[in-house]
C-alpha cells in the first residue's frame, strides 16, 4: 500500500467533474489497490473522508470512516447518488484535506438516502444522518468539483485552525 499525495486548493483537478467508474473495472487489481491506498492515505492524514479527485484521480469513488461516539462505519462508495434529502437542515463545521488549516460552517440537509456500489460492485442503498450524512455530501461534492468553501453561506465563519481553537470551540473538527 502507499500514501498518495493530496491535491490542494488551486489544483484544477479539484474543480473537474469526475468520471463514472465502469462496474467491470471495480474488481480489478488496479482499482482494489487504489481503494486500499485511498483508505490508507485518509487514515494517515488523518481524515475521516477522502474522494478520488483529492488524490488526482478524477473518478466517482469516495472512502470514509470515523471511529468514536459520533462515528460511522468504514464506507467505500462508487458512482454514488443521493436519491433523497431530508427536509431538515443542519449547520456544522467542516474542514477539508485539500484546504489546509481552515474551518467553516456549512448548512446541509441532515438526512440523505444514498445509492452506490460498494468496493466489490455490490449495490448499496442506505440512509445516513449526523456526521455520516455531512461526510457523504462533502465527499460527493468533490465528485462535481465543489469544495465546502462554495457551500458556505456565511463567510464570516471561515477561520484558521489556531483561531478556531481560540475563539470557536476546543474540540477539533476532522478534515474530510
Ligand atoms: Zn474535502
Amino acid at each position: 500500500m502507499a500514501i498518495l499525495p493530496i491535491a490542494k486548493l488551486g489544483n484544477p483537478i479539484l474543480r473537474q467533474t469526475a468520471a463514472e467508474v465502469d462496474p467491470r473495472e471495480i474488481r480489478t487489481y488496479d482499482l482494489q489497490q487504489f481503494i486500499d491506498n485511498l483508505l490508507e492515505t485518509m487514515l494517515d492524514e488523518p481524515g475521516i473522508g477522502l474522494a478520488a479527485p483529492q488524490v488526482s484521480r478524477s473518478i466517482q469513488l469516495v472512502v470514509m470512516g470515523c471511529e468514536g461516539e459520533d462515528g460511522f462505519p468504514k464506507t467505500v462508495l462508487i458512482n454514488p447518488k443521493i436519491i433523497f434529502y431530508g427536509p431538515q437542515l443542519v449547520e456544522s463545521w467542516e474542514g477539508c484535506l485539500s484546504v489546509d488549516g481552515l474551518r467553516g460552517k456549512v448548512t446541509r440537509p441532515s438526512v440523505v438516502r444514498v445509492q452506490a456500489l460498494d468496493r466489490y460492485g455490490k449495490s448499496m442503498d442506505f440512509e445516513a444522518t449526523g456526521l455520516y450524512a455531512v461526510c457523504i455530501q462533502h465527499e460527493m461534492d468533490h465528485l462535481i468539483g465543489k469544495l465546502f468553501l462554495d457551500r458556505m453561506t456565511d463567510m464570516t465563519t471561515l477561520t484558521q485552525l489556531h483561531e478556531f481553537g481560540r475563539y470557536w470551540q476546543q474540540d477539533p473538527i476532522p478534515a474530510i
